[in-house]
C-alpha cells in the first residue's frame, strides 16, 4: 500500500518554511494526460469541438513515465492523473502502477463514466484515492449539468470502489442552483462510505492558442458568503467532509490576490504538466512559462531562474486578484503552519480527514 509519505511531506515542508536560501520543494504534482472529454459539462469549455480542434499531440507513454521519474527526483509525494477524463488512456493503469512503483502516491481525478468497469476489470488495482465528479443527488440533474447519462454509473462505480476499500472523494461543483442541496449530498457520500470536496463553480478561461471561455458561466456561480457559510456549518455536522474553513474563508473573502491570511504558492508547491508535456509557471490556468519537460530535465526547469522568479511572486500576478482556483488553494494551504494545523491538526481531531 502506497500510502502519504510522511517523512517526504515534513522534510519538504521544512524546506519551504525555513530555508534561508529558498530551497523550495514541490509537495503536489498533476499531470493532465489528455483534454479529451466523454462528458459535456455545461460549466466547462473543454469538450466544445472549437477547443477539441485546437488540441496537439499528447503525451507519449514512456514520456509520461520519464517525468514521473523527474517528480520523483523532485521529492513530489502525490501524483494525480487528471484530464479531460483520464480513462480515455489505455495506459493509465500502466501510469498508476508506475507511480507506485517509485514510492509516490498516484491519484486519478474522473467524471466516473468507466469508474465501475476499471474497477471490476482490475484495472484500478494500484490505485488507492480517486475523485470522482456528483454534483447532484437527482440522477436527471447531474446528466442535465453534465451533459449524459451518467449519475448512475457514477454512483456504481462509486460503490465497487468502495467495496474494494479505495479512498473515495466526491468532487462537487456547487453551482447557483445545487447550493441548497451541499447537505443531502453530504449525506449521500456518508451513505455511499465517500468523503466529499465542495467547491464553487469558478469562472475559469482556458488558455489554448485562443482563451475559450463558457458564455453563461457567471449564471452558474453561487454566492459566495452563503456557500462559505454552509461550508462552515456542515463540516460540524458530517466528518466526510474534506472542504475546510480556511478554503471557505478564503473563497468568501473573494480569492487569492488580496490581504489573505494565505497567498498562492502553486507555483513551488503544485507542478502541472500539461497533456504536452510542458510544465507550467505559475499554474495552469495563467501559463506565463511553459517549458516542455519530454527530454528536458524537470528538476533543472523547476529550479531555474525563471521559474524561481514566477514562484517568489506569489499571487502578486494582476491576473491573480479574485482567483480561487480549488487545486491552488489546497497546495497554499500545507505550506504555512496556521494553515497546516487548521486543515490538517485540527480536522483530524474532529475526524475531517482521510
Ligand atoms: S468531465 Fe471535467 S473535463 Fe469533462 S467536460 Fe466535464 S468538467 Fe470538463
Ligand atoms: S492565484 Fe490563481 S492565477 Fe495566481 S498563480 Fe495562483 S492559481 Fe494562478
Amino acid at each position: 500500500m502506497t500510502r502519504l509519505n510522511y517523512f517526504r511531506f515534513a522534510k519538504n515542508f521544512t524546506l519551504n518554511n525555513f530555508s534561508f536560501n529558498h530551497i523550495y520543494k514541490p509537495l503536489n504534482a498533476q499531470i493532465e494526460l489528455t483534454l479529451k472529454c466523454n462528458a459535456q459539462c455545461v460549466f466547462c469549455s473543454i469538450w466544445h469541438p472549437d477547443f477539441q480542434k485546437e488540441l496537439q499531440e499528447e503525451m507519449k507513454t514512456d514520456e509520461v513515465k520519464k517525468i514521473i521519474d523527474d517528480l520523483h527526483e523532485l521529492g513530489v509525494q502525490v501524483v494525480n492523473f487528471t484530464g479531460g477524463e483520464p480513462t480515455l488512456r489505455s495506459d493509465l493503469p500502466e501510469l498508476i502502477s508506475y507511480v507506485k512503483s517509485r514510492g509516490m502516491m498516484p491519484t486519478v481525478a474522473s467524471n466516473g463514466l468507466s469508474l465501475y468497469k476499471w474497477i471490476k476489470n482490475g484495472k484500478f488495482k494500484d490505485l488507492e484515492l480517486i475523485m470522482v465528479s456528483l454534483d447532484w443527488p437527482f440522477p436527471e440533474k447531474h446528466d442535465l449539468y453534465r451533459g449524459i447519462h451518467i449519475f448512475k454509473q457514477a454512483v456504481k462505480g462509486i460503490r465497487a470502489a468502495v467495496l474494494e476499500r479505495k479512498t473515495v472523494i466526491i468532487s462537487m461543483v456547487v453551482t447557483k442552483e445545487n447550493l441548497q442541496y451541499m447537505e443531502e449530498m453530504s449525506r449521500l457520500a456518508k451513505k455511499l462510505g465517500a468523503m466529499i470536496e465542495m467547491l464553487p463553480c469558478e469562472n475559469i478561461i482556458r488558455e489554448q492558442d485562443t482563451p475559450h471561455v463558457v458564455e453563461n458561466i457567471t449564471s452558474f456561480i453561487p454566492d459566495l458568503h452563503k456557500y462559505a457559510q454552509e461550508i462552515r456549518r456542515l463540516v460540524k455536522k458530517y466528518p466526510n467532509i474534506l472542504t475546510d474553513t480556511i478554503t471557505a474563508d478564503i473563497i468568501e473573502a473573494g480569492g487569492f490576490g488580496y490581504q489573505n491570511m494565505l497567498h498562492c504558492v502553486s507555483a513551488r508547491a503544485f507542478l502541472v504538466i500539461n497533456y504536452k508535456g510542458e510544465v507550467v509557471f505559475p499554474c495552469k490556468i495563467h501559463p506565463i512559462l511553459r517549458v516542455n519537460v519530454k527530454k528536458k530535465s524537470l528538476y533543472d526547469v523547476y529550479h531555474s531562474y525563471e521559474a524561481k522568479q514566477i514562484m517568489d511572486m506569489k499571487d502578486g500576478f494582476p491576473f491573480c486578484k479574485g482567483c480561487r482556483l480549488g487545486c491552488a488553494i489546497a497546495a497554499s494551504i500545507p505550506t504555512r503552519w496556521a494553515t497546516l494545523y487548521e486543515k490538517y491538526i485540527r480536522a483530524f481531531i474532529n475526524g475531517n480527514l482521510f
